[in-house]
């Protein structure tokens, strides 16, 4: 059967780091027999230079027909004062809204030969591994109605509607606990009940799923307490679920546990599990075509693909050993430098991953 994969390299760093996941993946499908074709496309201002939109109907039109997305990332300075609608980012925006690519799964991991970049005692953060299935398409950031309003008073009053319909917080429930049962079975449902009414129902339906789940653990937790809780003792959790403003800021603060964003991988699915999978990080466009970008969250981005979209668990779990493995040779990229550590450029690293395999 064979299977198509869309690659978006995107802009700055996004190029380099998207050709050393391709390697990586090359490889993997010849060792597995995955049968993946693969195409690129332009996305953000690499399409704005070459076809005026940053999302070309070229583009949305394989991504729509590929069974997973790989995407570097977009954007840079070059861009920055075009007017909204036409920056790079929408092209990204786009992707996620045309695919509704609803479930954001960001896994926080700390590979034990990098702990200490972490701004936390490496006791504490060693050998992390959580999982955090953020609501990407719902929720506040969402809501209507919205806006700045005049008041009768005089006074001006901002406001937005924080909403979800039981629907939409069971999609994405079922995307947490079929995840969950991939990992450890243990599932943290994060909300703020004592408040909202909305997360009232989030927590509801989630309870009312986990009869369908009886091998994974279902508990709930405030999300100020979720806060606290991941800097006290983040290795309490395997998988956490929540809505978009909480699974926003809690993500990133997971991330930073971690101490590089260049190790980070992420994926977005939609409900035929088809998937757009791409870095934590931008383009960084400060360090773009000096070869020294980190590709490893690129390649674990390729790893999450083979694990969520493409069903192929065996050829992620060789990706991610392939990196520990480089991480225990010593080799780093700048951004990951430790005491001991030999400096690797780019094309380096993804060729020892790749030799790794
Ligand atoms: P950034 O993530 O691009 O960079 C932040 C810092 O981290 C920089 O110092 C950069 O050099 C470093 N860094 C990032 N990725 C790295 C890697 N793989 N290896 C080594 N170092 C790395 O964030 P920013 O500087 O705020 O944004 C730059 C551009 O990226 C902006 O145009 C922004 O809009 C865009 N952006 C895109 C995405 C995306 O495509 N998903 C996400 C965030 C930002």
């Amino acid at each position: 059967m064979s299977r198509t994969v869309l690659m978006l390299p995107g802009d700055g760093i996004g190029p380099e780091i998207v050709a050393e996941a391709w390697k990586v993946l090359n490889k993997v499908n010849e060792m597995f027999s995955l049968g993946l074709d693969f195409e690129s496309g332009l996305v953000g201002g690499a399409a704005l230079d070459a076809e005026d939109t940053p999302l070309p109907d070229d583009t949305l039109d394989r991504a729509k027909k590929a069974d997973a997305i790989l995407l570097g990332a977009v954007g840079g300075p070059k861009w920055d004062s075009l007017p909204m609608a036409r920056r790079p980012e929408k092209g990204l925006l786009g992707l996620r809204s045309n695919l509704e690519l609803f479930a954001n799964l960001r896994p926080a991991i700390l590979y034990p030969q990098l702990a200490e970049a972490s701004s936390l005692k490496p006791e504490v953060v060693s050998g992390l591994d959580i999982l955090i299935v953020r609501e990407l398409t719902g929720g506040i950031y969402f809501g209507q109605p919205r806006g700045v309003r005049q008041l009768e008073s005089g006074d001006r009053q901002g406001y937005n509607t924080y909403a979800y319909t039981e629907a939409e917080i069971r999609r994405i429930g079922r995307v947490a606990f079929e995840t969950a049962q991939q990992r450890g079975k243990k599932l943290c449902s994060v909300d703020k009940a004592n408040v909202l009414e909305v997360t009232v129902l989030w927590r509801e339906i989630m309870e009312d799923l986990k009869r369908e789940y009886p091998d994974v653990e279902l508990s709930h937790m405030y999300v100020d307490n979720a806060a606290m809780q991941l800097v006290r003792a983040p290795k309490q959790f395997d998988v956490i679920v929540t809505g978009n403003m909480f699974g926003d800021i809690l993500s990133d603060e997971a991330a930073m546990l971690t101490g590089s964003i260049g190790m980070l991988p992420s994926a977005s699915l939609n409900s035929e599990k088809q998937g757009m999978y791409e870095p934590c990080h931008g383009s960084a466009p400060d360090i773009a075509g000096q070869g020294i970008a980190n590709p490893l969250a690129t390649i674990l981005s390729a790893a999450m693909m083979l694990r969520y979209s493409l069903n192929e668990e065996e050829a992620a779990q060789a990706i991610e050993t392939a990196v520990s493995k480089v991480l225990d040779q010593g080799l780093r990229t700048a951004d990951i430098m430790t005491e001991g550590g030999r400096r690797v450029s780019t094309t380096e690293m993804g060729d020892a991953v790749r030799a790794a395999l």
